[in-house]
């Protein structure tokens, strides 16, 4: 039984008790890797890596860290303008939450915001292990130009994109149903591969989508990790 718990441990997957179904990660177990200034930092393109984007402000911390549970995995206040850096978490071995700088600050130098978007739309394009993008959009400002160029990057590069309509709870239920139903409509007509899309409110605070988030991170990193109490005969 000790050997179960610490093998459970280690893998960072939930069973159910009795039924040994699997369950979904253990995304409390996240644990900083590093950051990186540039794509030069980044660890070995192995293993699989899920991102993180959205404007600042827009909620990713706040998601980052009800998915984790902990109240600052991702720093929730950020100061515009310091240095970026692409911050990596890991979920079990070679499973990485990827926290994208936040882009979109009106104060920050054009150069840098250039470099950053180019770094970034490079990032997207060329990391073979990045398998999938979670886009956070405030739903009540979404869809700005940055934040299509994501998406459409990442559909391009045949990632799941994972579109997060955060602080559904500042709208009433009509009102949350309606944004999502225009959001799907533009990304629906601008995007051309929107097969790969997926859509969801999101809220940090009240817990709405979390699972939708969970499922769509189990499924990406699910498909690289054997099961490991397949064959047990139960
Ligand atoms: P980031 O810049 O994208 O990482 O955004 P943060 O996670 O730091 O959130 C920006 C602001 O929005 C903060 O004041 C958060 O408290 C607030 N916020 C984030 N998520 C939610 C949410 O689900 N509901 C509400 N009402 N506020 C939120």
């Amino acid at each position: 039984m000790a050997n179960y718990t610490v093998f459970l441990y280690r893998r960072a997957k939930l069973y159910g008790f009795s039924t040994g179904v699997f369950m979904g990660f253990n995304y409390q177990i996240a644990k900083y890797i590093l950051g990186a200034a540039n794509l030069k930092q980044l660890p070995d393109d192995e293993g699989v890596e899920v991102a993180f984007a959205g404007r600042s402000n827009a909620g990713k911390s706040s998601a980052l860290n009800r998915l984790t549970n902990r109240k600052s995995l991702a720093r929730t206040s950020k100061t515009p303008g310091r240095t970026q850096l692409i911050n990596l978490f890991d979920i079990e071995d070679g499973n990485r939450l990827v926290d994208l700088p936040g882009y979109g600050y009106a104060r920050v130098a054009k150069a840098v915001k250039e470099h950053w978007q180019k770094t970034l739309g490079l990032y997207l394009q060329s990391r073979n292990c990045l398998k999938g993008l979670v886009v956070l959009m405030d739903i009540r400002h979404p869809c700005k130009e940055m934040d299509l160029s994501m998406i459409n990057w990442a559909l391009e590069a045949d990632l799941q994109v994972l579109v997060l309509l955060s602080k559904s709870d500042k709208m009433k239920q009509g009102a949350r149903m309606d944004a999502k139903r225009k959001v799907m409509k533009i990304l629906m007509d601008s995007m051309k591969q929107p097969e790969n899309l997926s859509i969801s409110t999101f809220s940090a605070l009240k817990g709405d989508g979390v699972t939708n988030l969970r499922d769509f991170l189990d499924g990406l990193y699910e498909e690289k990790v054997p099961d490991p109490i397949e064959g047990t005969g139960d």
